[in-house]
């Protein structure tokens, strides 16, 4: 953007306008250069002060596009390249290292490919790199005010990122990286705002998946890797959901097969003395707990109608939800499966596709028109696998109404009733 573009403002970061990009604004203290791309300032609808105002007339005024955020036209109709690497890096030959060479270098030059973690699949670019966090906001239609998870491929790699490591994350580091757990720490001035969505903090991760250890070290280091899937839509679980949201609309998808938890990870905020939970995941509450003694969790989790806003940014968002209306029925296995058939007769008369999500032990009481089973109650570990492949299953036959069976909220349950509570709305009927 031309030297005129540039705003002064008194904060660091604006409310974005129509769901688009982030507005940083300069700190008055520094030359940042020129502004990246997807940077300006906007008024938005807050009513904020003079200068705001001020700093949207000198944007309008900017005689060229070049900061303006890229939309997804602007990424659109690309060719997205499909590359297959067997997830076990023990039966990689150099065919393998040099396609994941290849992706690397994609992320290197500011590109952007989708890879499998052992949680869902990710859409990673460089985290260092502020135009490449914009294309990741675009490509997915993220709301700007939602950060991007920083995936590093080596322990060490976390202390050019972040302020200072505290003792707890050493400790959180020893326990379960590599591995499906994220944590939350002040910002290393290094990270671009872009990144992590106009905070001073900065979520960090160490994956264990070989593909994604392999193509982060490629990249450069840092990759800055959301779910892959189109903002609001379940995470992928399989190449073919990202191709399904992302095709046309980024550079490649590493094809690793089907990932093996299914779920996103575990967040847990560090910036305090006491760890706090943000989002739950495969490694729960209990786990964190036998190596601190005890740890917070974010209220919204437990009481999601508490009213006050989840400190996660992300985790206020509708997410994760199929097309058709989906509730979750509470109560006795047998009443459940009552409930479900008399509503799902109702709703087929009134012209409704019906669908039931359901488990193993009582799948075959079901009368709707689509039955998917998620699993077998003896095993959480498969729900949580299935539970996002399931939901978008129900978009591919086009269910307009679906009910599902509820699930327990201790262990692994927490993260699981937390993605389904988000993608039924919350809507929940209790017997
Ligand atoms: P995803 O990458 O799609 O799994 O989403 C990342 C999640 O991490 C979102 O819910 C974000 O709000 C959350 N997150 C990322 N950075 C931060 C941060 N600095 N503080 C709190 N939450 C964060
Ligand atoms: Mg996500």
């Amino acid at each position: 953007m031309s030297a005129k573009g540039r705003v002064k403002c008194p904060k660091k970061q604006l409310p974005c306008l129509h769901g688009q990009m982030i507005i940083r604004v300069l700190d008055e203290r520094s030359d940042p250069g020129p502004l990246p791309l997807g940077f300006g300032a906007l008024p938005g609808n807050s009513g904020e002060s003079k200068e705001l105002e001020e700093a949207a007339a000198v944007l309008a005024r900017a005689d060229d596009d070049s900061g303006l955020c890229p939309t997804l036209e602007d990424i659109a109709d690309m060719e997205t390249r499909i590359i297959q690497i067997k997830p076990d890096c023990r039966e990689w030959k150099l065919q393998e290292e040099a396609a994941l060479r290849e992706a690397g270098e994609v992320i290197r030059q500011g590109g952007l490919v989708a890879f499998p973690t052992e949680t869902v699949y990710g859409l990673g670019g460089d985290a260092l790199n502020p135009q490449a966090s914009c294309k990741i906001y675009a490509a997915k239609g993220r709301p700007s005010d939602n950060p991007l998870i920083i995936h590093i491929c080596q322990f060490e790699d976390i202390y050019r990122i972040v302020k200072q490591v505290p003792e707890t994350a050493v400790k959180i580091a020893e326990a379960f990286w590599p591995g499906p757990l994220t944590v939350i720490l002040p910002k290393a001035e290094l990270v671009p705002y872009e990144t992590t969505g106009g905070l001073d903090t900065v979520a960090v991760r160490f994956p264990s998946h070989p593909v994604a250890k392999k193509l982060i070290e490629y990249g450069g280091g840092y990759v800055a890797a959301p779910s892959a899937n189109a903002s609001g839509r379940p995470s992928p679980t399989l190449a073919k959901h990202v191709a399904e949201d992302m095709s046309g609309r980024i550079d490649m998808i590493v094809d690793g097969g089907e990932v093996g938890i299914g779920l996103e990870s575990t967040i847990v905020d560090l910036t305090a003395e006491v760890p706090r939970i943000l989002r739950p995941g495969y490694i729960t509450q209990g786990m964190l707990n036998k190596v601190f003694g005890k740890v917070d969790i974010d209220v919204t989790i437990i009481k999601p109608d508490s009213g006050q806003p989840p400190k996660a940014p992300g985790m206020k968002y509708r997410h994760y939800a199929p097309t058709g209306r989906l509730v979750i029925v509470e109560g006795e296995a047998g009443q459940v499966t009552a409930y479900i058939n008399e509503q799902t007769a109702k709703d087929r008369n009134a012209g409704e596709k019906t669908g039931v999500i359901g488990t193993a032990e009582v799948l075959e009481q079901y009368h709707a028109d689509v039955v998917k089973c998620v699993g077998s109650r003896e095993n959480e570990e498969d729900i949580a696998r299935n539970l996002f492949t399931v939901l978008r299953e129900f978009d591919e036959e086009k269910v307009t109404s679906i009910y599902s069976e509820s699930f327990s909220s201790e262990g692994l349950g927490q993260a699981i009733m937390n993605r389904l509570l988000k993608a039924a709305g919350h809507s929940v009927i209790r017997l």
